[in-house]
């Protein structure tokens, strides 16, 4: 039997050809073999099968902070499901599975009259995304709610603290590649829930009038370098509206590329290229990019 009718005798559902245009923000990338495991049992014997054939499987959250190359990814992808999408309350703590999105999160806290993580509402990635970004916004970053995480490795679960987490500047102990996110307990505290409602609605206000939500993307494309900003250096470079193909630098947001119609990897790619030349030319500064590329 091959790894395909192995991992579908295990009952694991999946899609053999899947195009990561579907299953990324920026909509760009060819085909994968995709996963969907419901449970930590469907992950672990996806997992078995895969390294049984030589395969390591890459872990797909939403999409939201990748460029897949237009030849697909070769590795397996696995995209929790089911399960890991639930978020349960504890007192003032959220225990979230890795597959629950970010804004899921969010309301759940603002249901619950939970404040605390009203500054990650808008950021379309899920919870495991999330933490091994340490996604931020508006000042908040999940280093300061997170308690908890619990992830596979090959070797078993196991239970990390904030100290064993790692947390900086978008990193996380997962950006080194290993252990797969399974879920976070979020310690937020009682507030009133028309100002949490309230604050998270004007900082989503913010987002719409500054980012262009309206085109896919992945988000800001560029790290902040120390000292700048990126998009303002950009934008003084006279970059804004500079295209390769179907990728854009944002007219609305400098520091965001777009995919104005078709854009390719490839033209990502380029159009990266250009900007980073163009600002150390300029400026000096080597931008780095925010956004992984996965081949
Ligand atoms: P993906 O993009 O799918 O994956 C990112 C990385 O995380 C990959 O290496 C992947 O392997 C890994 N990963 C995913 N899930 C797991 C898991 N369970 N276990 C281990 N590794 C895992 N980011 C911010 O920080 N702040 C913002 O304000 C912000 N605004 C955005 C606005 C827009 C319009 C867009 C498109 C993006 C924005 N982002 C922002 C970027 C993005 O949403 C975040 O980086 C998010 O945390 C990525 O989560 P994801 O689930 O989409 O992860």
């Amino acid at each position: 039997m091959n790894l395909i009718e192995q991992l579908q005798k295990a009952g694991i559902p999946l899609a053999e050809q899947e195009p990561m245009t579907r299953r990324t923000t920026f909509g760009i990338g060819g085909p994968a073999l995709l996963l969907r495991p419901r449970s930590r049992a469907e992950l672990q014997a996806a997992m078995t099968l895969c390294r049984e054939a030589g395969e390591e499987p890459f872990i797909l959250g939403r999409g939201s902070n990748l460029l897949v190359s237009d030849s697909g990814i070769s590795r397996p992808v696995i995209q929790l499901d089911g399960d890991f999408t639930a978020i349960t309350r504890e007192g003032n703590t959220l225990r979230c599975g890795a597959g629950a999105s970010l804004i899921a999160v969010c309301r759940a806290a603002a249901e619950n009259s939970l404040s605390g993580i009203e500054w990650g509402y808008g950021i379309p990635g899920s919870l495991g995304g999330g933490v091994y970004m340490n996604a931020g916004a508006y000042g908040g970053e999940l280093k300061d709610v997170v308690t908890e995480v619990t992830a596979l490795y090959p070797d078993g679960v196991k239970v990390l603290t904030p100290a064993e987490l790692d947390f900086s500047y978008r990193h996380s102990v997962f950006s080194a590649g290993e252990g797969i996110v399974l879920g976070a307990k979020v310690k937020l505290e009682s507030g009133d829930p028309d100002a949490i409602k309230a604050k998270m609605d004007d900082l989503m206000a913010r987002r719409k009038a500054s980012q262009p939500l309206e085109l896919p993307s992945a988000g800001s494309t560029f790290k902040r370098p120390t000292g700048y900003y990126a998009g303002p250096l950009i934008e003084g470079c006279g970059l804004k509206g500079c295209r390769v193909g179907g990728a854009e630098v944002s007219s609305k947001h400098a520091g965001f590329v777009v995919n104005v119609g078709g854009a390719t990897c490839a033209d990502v790619l380029a159009l990266i290229e250009k900007v980073q030349k163009t600002v150390y030319d300029a400026h000096g500064v080597m931008l780095e990019p925010e956004v992984k590329i996965i081949r």
